[in-house]
């Protein structure tokens, strides 16, 4: 590998891939970008591809797949939104190549499939603030000594509510999200805790951590990012000014650290940190995901297809946030389980899983 890496930003029109970018133009000397793949906005594509010299780009997750075997690419951002990512994963890791991947998806579908194929230390670094504060807290450290993995949560906007607040909630509340600036999809995500769900997951095979060693702590201001507790009691946490950057740019930098262009925490005028439960009666798709992620198989494919395609419908506007939940319950229970065996195979979950949540959804748009 050369010192100055070549990166593919696939998804470099959403927020980490735009952020990304931002990490590339700061450390040109280090990095540069090879090439780009949107999935709709493609002016802004081009736009950036004349800004960073870029010669490749692609249009849709099946055209981004032709970007990974370019000879000078040495890292591919995953940026791709759902399950859609799981191929670019699997073909990076196949090509032998870096993944930094944002795409949390593609290990909640194919985690089985995808960690063992990523047994070079740092060949998959996650790009998600929990993840990347995990992993750097078990830097020089036994594996066998880790007794726990505290993976922390905003709590989302409707920390608090009831269900019956829930049912009247929209798209435009839910966006408004108090901490982290990201995607719609995951916005959403996050105020239902299916984000935290499909970070539990990640965690499971990330870190090779049974679930019931990974626990979920909301913690509002969102400046520890995640904790690992050891064997003898000591805790140690990752805290961090609240920009994706820095977990970015650490991903790219492995295993060296730069300098950020972000303002350091200053700890005299935090004030506080304060630490609660999750409300998993309330907010029922982080059960839901850790119930998928304990079975395993194919049920966490199963389960992440309903949710997508759940969380799209309430983006359009098409049933209430409460069908959410709902729909991933309803597709998971009539989902027959079987071992993880190919990426076809994982592709074939998704797709029947999505037509039986469309069929459960306009069930009850009828009633
Ligand atoms: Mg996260």
């Amino acid at each position: 590998m050369s010192s100055n890496k070549g990166v593919v930003v696939l998804g470099s029109t959403g927020s980490i891939g735009r952020q990304t970018l931002d990490v590339i133009a700061q450390h040109s000397d280090r990095l540069h970008a090879v090439a780009l793949a949107c999935g709709t906005r493609v002016a802004e594509m081009e736009g950036q591809a004349a800004r960073f010299g870029v010669q490749h780009t692609a249009v849709g997750a099946d055209a981004a797949l032709g970007l990974i075997g370019l000879d000078d690419a040495d890292i591919v951002v995953n940026a791709l939104v759902g399950s859609a990512g799981l191929r670019a994963s699997y073909e990076t890791l196949a090509a032998g190549k870096t993944l930094a991947l944002a795409n949390k998806e593609s290990l909640v579908v194919g985690g089985d499939l995808l960690m063992p194929m990523a047994q070079q230390p740092g060949q998959l670094m996650p790009i998600d603030s929990e993840h990347g504060a995990i992993y750097q807290c078990l830097l020089g450290e036994d594996p066998r000594e880790v007794s726990c993995l505290w993976v922390t949560a905003s709590g989302g906007p409707f920390r608090g509510r009831t269900r019956d607040e829930l049912a009247q909630v929209t798209a435009s509340d839910a966006l408004a999200h108090p901490t982290w600036t990201m995607g719609p999809k995951i916005t959403i995500d996050s105020s239902t805790l299916m984000n935290k769900g499909l970070e539990v997951i990640e965690a499971h095979h990330l870190f090779d951590m049974p679930y019931e060693r990974i626990q979920v702590v909301v913690q509002p201001q969102s400046a520890i990012h995640s904790m690992v507790e050891f064997a003898d009691g000591s805790v140690k946490a990752h805290l961090g000014t609240t920009d994706m950057r820095i977990p970015i740019q650490f991903a790219l930098s492995y295993p060296e650290r730069w300098d950020a262009p972000v303002e350091p925490l200053d700890f005299r005028t935090l004030g506080r940190l304060d630490f609660a439960a999750p409300d998993t009666d309330t907010f029922r798709c982080l059960s839901l995901a850790r119930q998928a992620g304990a079975v395993g198989g194919t049920l966490p494919a199963a389960m992440n297809a309903a949710n997508e395609v759940a969380v799209a419908a309430f983006l359009r506007g098409d049933c209430g946030f409460l069908d959410i939940p709902a729909c991933v319950e309803a597709v998971m229970s009539s989902h027959d389980t079987q071992p993880v065996e190919s990426v076809d195979q994982l592709e074939g979950v998704d797709a029947a899983a999505r037509e039986a949540a469309c069929r459960f959804l306009s069930s009850v748009h009828v009633a």
